[in-house]
């Protein structure tokens, strides 16, 4: 059986027609950078989230940046965040000279502990930047509060949960700014680099607008110091073909989740839940298991795809050694790193390759325990 952990070209096969047209309208209208597929993608990202504006630029680890940019962040600042998270949302922090500084997680969703952000502010803290990971909204109710009593923005890396909901609410929408990934693989991905900033924030939003432009709103007029971080009108376009799957597509995912969590019911593997008024888009299904390794190996030999989402955690990694953290920091998070292994998810998987999987899982453990 053929199996891989997301299944691009099935889902492209599916929509084909709608892509390869829209595709070539770009490429006849000769308007390859910021052309008008751009401003309609952003309209229709900002009304499917909820949010008033949203400003395209060249990736998710720029819309990172370019948010912090926004709101002035740079050296001798502090940026509270989670060492659960892929490199980008740490790298973004250090690279405009400010310091990241990391809460443990919960074991109930993997994201940054509420009750544990208050006591890692301090007078130089100026951003929390929560991740929903896995596409499991963060607590954002609690982490809204803590921002405003002690007048600090937040930034949500919303990377991997385009959709998510939390009470209600699109996830992006919480914070002063949200940021979105559309790299190929995450549940909106276009075929290449994309990115999305959003906010309420009409001033924040003319702001993060010119710095993806050189610091420009005017040409040759450079009022701000900015980068080069423009989305491309062939991805925008692509987008707002696959922007109209989204739900489809998420929705396909929580079934294929629910299917998988019914399979591998009574093996010793705790698999991912929703917590309550969470509405989760499992951009990874992420099961924690005993013998992670074993298990690893065993599913390697089978050659079925899995992933270890994150082997090391962030304070952990060489280049971060500077911030001085050292093992047993981030008890939380250093546990989940050795019993995390998360599964094929996609929007087309099928139940019959899930059965496959699964029994490979239960051949495991029933053969070695
Ligand atoms: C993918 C990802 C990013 C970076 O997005 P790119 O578009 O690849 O730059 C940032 N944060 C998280 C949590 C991600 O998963």
């Amino acid at each position: 059986m053929k199996l891989q952990m997301v299944d691009l070209l099935t889902q492209y096969d599916s929509i084909k027609n709608e892509i390869d047209t829209a595709v070539l309208d770009v490429i006849r209208s000769g308007q390859y950078i910021l052309g008008k597929e751009v401003k309609e993608l952003e309209e229709n990202i900002a009304k499917y989230l909820g949010s008033e504006y949203a400003v395209g630029c060249a990736s998710g680890t720029d819309a990172l940046q370019i948010a912090m940019m926004a709101l002035n962040i740079g050296p001798g600042d502090e940026v509270i965040t989670t060492a659960f998270t892929f490199v980008a949302t740490a790298e973004t922090i250090a690279l405009l000279g400010a310091k990241p500084v990391y809460v443990d997680i919960r074991e109930t969703d993997y994201n940054i502990d509420p009750s544990k952000i208050e006591s890692a502010i301090t007078d130089k803290t100026k951003a929390i930047i929560p991740v929903h990971l896995y596409g499991h909204p963060a607590p954002m109710d609690e982490i809204m509060e803590i921002a405003k009593k002690h007048n600090i923005a937040v930034i949500e890396d919303t990377a991997q949960a385009i959709g998510a909901e939390y009470n209600g609410t699109k996830v992006g929408t919480f914070g002063p700014f949200g940021c979105i990934s559309f790299f190929p693989s995450k549940n909106l991905g276009a075929f290449g680099d994309g990115g999305m900033i959003t906010t309420d924030d009409e001033t924040l939003a003319r702001k993060a607008r010119m710095i993806t432009n050189h610091g420009s709103s005017e040409r040759y007029k450079h009022s701000e110091i900015g980068v080069n971080s423009r989305l491309d009108t062939i991805q925008a376009a692509i987008l707002l073909v696959k922007l109209k799957y989204l739900d489809t597509w998420n929705d396909n995912r929580r079934q294929a989740a629910s299917r998988y969590s019914d399979l591998l019911k009574g093996l010793p593997v705790t698999t991912p839940g929703e917590l309550r008024g969470s509405y989760h888009i499992y951009h990874q299904y992420t099961l924690r298991c005993e013998q992670r390794d074993a298990l690893s190996n065993h599913l390697k030999e089978k050659n079925i795809p899995h992933a270890i989402y994150y082997p090391i955690p962030l304070h952990l990694q060489e280049a971060y050694t500077y911030l001085g953290y050292s093992k047993g920091d981030l008890p939380v998070t250093e546990k989940l790193t050795d019993e995390v292994l998360s599964l094929p998810m996609h929007s087309e998987l099928t139940g019959e390759q899930q059965q496959f999987i699964t029994n490979t899982i239960t051949e495991f453990y029933n053969g070695t325990n």
